[in-house]
């Protein structure tokens, strides 16, 4: 990356402009990101075979951060007073060390602090270096996940809050790498024994931050969106409304119980196996279960014109079905469209019930193939396919209900 300044004024008037968070190109969100970079002041050069520059995520528009400036405006006035016309500079790995979390001495890039748009800008905490963003791996939160005195609550889709009892409650992002972010100066305020736990799972910044909930949330309070998990019962109770104006009947059943079951909801931090099954059965609740069956009927005696002779025995799923035939024409896609709400009963009966082996390699594979997924294994991908078809449903039901 190159930066060409025609005299040293004009470096001084890109000194003097702040580069906020956002593109000035596209008002897209920029990252801070290391390259090597070229740098012409008048006919000084200066390169720097890694220096941190701002680049926007969308339009790859670049500029320079503040601590980069102020490490260029250093080498030229050093280049002046010694005549030099050219300087190469490297990384010699120094590392500033702010005055939080010392014992643990977490690994940390004080760079991140000064070039990431205003962090540094913090009148609220005396000491230096609160809003340094701190990275782990994933599995720093694994074990607390499994301690009932933790508690690990993503309530948007990668921003949350990590409590223990009612001593602490500190909140925490997943970035674009996803990479668990904390603010070291929220990490002095947690026990030494928790600290110690996290530990080992201390990783190298990547300086990916700017782009998250996380930093949205703490430095530009844009609230985030609750999490997919929840949009998607938010997305049912949507459609119940627009049936109710439609048909003057109400589907809302076990309203307490399905407050209940959505407050309680974890969502899971790391997608195993084990690890999603309080979402499917979460998401079985609210959307198959939290049916009332007897309103539902009078639904189905209003849509169609012959009403199937054991209609009386269907569950709710059958229900849906009809619903969606009764707004989309082809038959082959109400199939396909339908799918997940079978499938989230499928994997249901797989966590629920004392199923042979025969039974259950037959439910895994008939939720790997509906999701066209390679593999059982990859829970991540049959997961998130899982989560993705869901709002597809519920945004054609919604479609077709609401006038
Ligand atoms: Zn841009």
């Amino acid at each position: 990356m190159t930066f060409t300044f025609k005299t040293y004024d004009d470096f001084l008037r890109e000194y003097q402009t702040y580069h906020s968070h956002s593109c000035s190109k596209c008002g897209m969100p920029m990252e801070l990101i290391l390259m090597p970079v070229f740098i012409e002041i008048g006919d000084i050069q200066l390169t720097y075979e890694e220096l941190h520059i701002l680049e926007c995520t969308d339009c790859r528009y670049d500029c320079l951060p503040e601590y980069s400036k102020e490490i260029i405006g250093g080498c030229y006035q050093t280049a002046i007073e010694r005549g030099d016309k050219m300087g190469i500079f490297s990384r010699k790995g120094y590392r500033k060390k702010f005055d939080y979390c010392t014992e643990q001495d977490f690994i940390y890039d004080h760079n991140d602090y000064y070039n990431i748009p205003g962090l540094s800008y913090d009148d609220e905490h005396s000491v230096e270096g609160f809003l340094t963003p701190v990275y782990f791996t994933k599995k720093v939160l694994l074990y607390f996940m499994h301690d009932p005195d933790y508690k690990v609550k993503l309530g948007a889709e990668s921003y949350g809050e990590f409590s223990l009892k009612n001593e602490w409650s500190i909140p925490f992002g997943i970035n674009r790498n996803d990479k668990v972010v904390f603010w070291l100066g929220d990490l002095n305020y947690l026990d030494n024994m928790t600290l110690n736990i996290m530990k080992p799972h201390n990783i190298e910044s990547d300086h990916q931050l700017i782009a998250s909930e996380f930093y949205a949330g703490q430095m530009c309070c844009i609230w985030s969106h609750p999490n997919r998990e929840m949009r998607i019962c938010d997305q049912k109770d949507k459609l119940f409304n627009a049936l109710t104006n439609t048909y003057g009947v109400s589907l809302f059943h076990l309203i307490d119980e399905i407050k209940q079951q959505k407050e309680q909801y974890v969502k899971p931090v790391i997608i195993t196996e084990r690890t999603i099954e309080p979402t499917i059965n979460m998401l079985h609740k609210v959307l198959i279960e939290g049916v009332n069956m007897q309103e539902i009927r009078k639904i189905y005696l209003k849509v169609v014109e012959k009403p199937d002779k054991r209609y009386e025995q269907w569950g709710s799923i059958k229900f849906y079905e009809v619903l969606l035939k009764n707004v989309i024409s082809r038959n082959d896609d109400v199939h396909n469209i339908i799918s997940p709400l079978y499938l989230l009963n499928d994997f249901r009966q797989y966590y629920d019930h004392l199923l042979s082996e025969e039974v259950k390699e037959s439910k895994r594979q008939n939720i790997v193939q509906s999701l066209g997924v390679v593999s059982f294994d990859n829970t991540e991908k049959i997961y998130n396919e899982l989560l993705n078809k869901l709002a597809t449903l519920f945004e054609y039901l919604i479609l077709g209900y609401t006038v």
